[in-house]
């Protein structure tokens, strides 16, 4: 089953003749491309046979690298656009998911808790660490309960609180730290300490206990979700939990 997904994934259609090129595309129509018509010869690709496979004429399994390479253009272009559309559906609303009955409802929600972060949270010269990626959970509790993550909007003299860093875990120097203000949105550079180090292991304590939600929620319902509580607030608080049931789903951990 899982071949055959695999498969789907790097079928190539062709859609015209352009002198000695092709034009391609894959199954959705998403992606398209122009390739030399002696490629699909060069690298013995059999038409697929639309009665077996149940598809379109003129389709050709060409596997990952060739669908990769072929529709190159269009793909990165896809995903620029939607790393563009993550990160500012993301940052800039920070402040309304530390908002004290969002973040209670992400923490007890395993798939809100477990919405990784568009960005790697931080970056580090010399050292290769796997562990760049946060969930939003994570965050949460690390704005709330490690102080060397915040710092004073210059602002409104609220608190700010650390989304990125970066620096030498060698030298100890910290080279960056963006914030944001969670009361007024204006964000800055600056974090508790100028220590890399610091923010670093402290961001090394905190694990995500297994299983997280394997597939968390979007971030753009997730803020449609906060969006609606916020501005029904009183319906929100009419309908409260027991307090024991919003604990049952915590699914991170500091380890000591
Ligand atoms: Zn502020």
């Amino acid at each position: 089953m899982k071949n055959t997904e695999q498969q789907q994934d790097y079928i190539i259609r062709i859609v015209g003749n352009d002198g000695e090129f092709l034009q391609i595309t894959d199954l959705q129509n998403k992606y398209k491309g122009k390739i030399y018509k002696s490629l699909i010869e060069d690298n013995h690709f059999e038409m697929m046979d639309p009665k077996i496979y149940s598809i379109a004429e003129n389709c050709y399994n060409v596997g990952k690298s060739c669908f990769e390479y072929w529709l190159k253009k269009d793909i990165e272009a896809e995903a620029k656009r939607i790393r563009t559309e993550q990160f500012n559906l993301f940052y800039p609303n920070i402040t309304l998911f530390v908002k004290e009955e969002n973040q209670k409802m992400i923490l007890s929600n395993p798939n809100y808790y477990s919405i990784v972060a568009p960005e790697n949270f931080y970056r580090m010269s010399y050292i290769y660490d796997k562990r760049t990626k946060i969930t939003l959970g994570e965050l949460l509790q690390i704005w709330e309960n490690e102080p060397v993550f915040s710092t004073t909007c210059k602002k409104c003299k609220g608190k700010s609180v650390v989304y990125f860093f970066g620096g030498s875990p060698l030298s100890g120097t910290m080279f960056e730290a963006e914030n944001i203000c969670v009361e007024c949105g204006n964000r800055g550079n600056g974090a508790g300490t100028h220590i890399f180090n610091a923010l670093w292991k402290t961001r090394l304590k905190y694990k995500s206990i297994e299983p997280v939600a394997e597939k968390p929620d979007t971030i753009e319902s997730l803020v449609k979700t906060c969006k609606w509580g916020s501005e029904n607030k009183e319906l929100v608080e009419d309908d409260k939990m027991p307090k024991n049931q919003k604990k049952s789903h915590i699914c991170s951990q500091k380890i000591n």
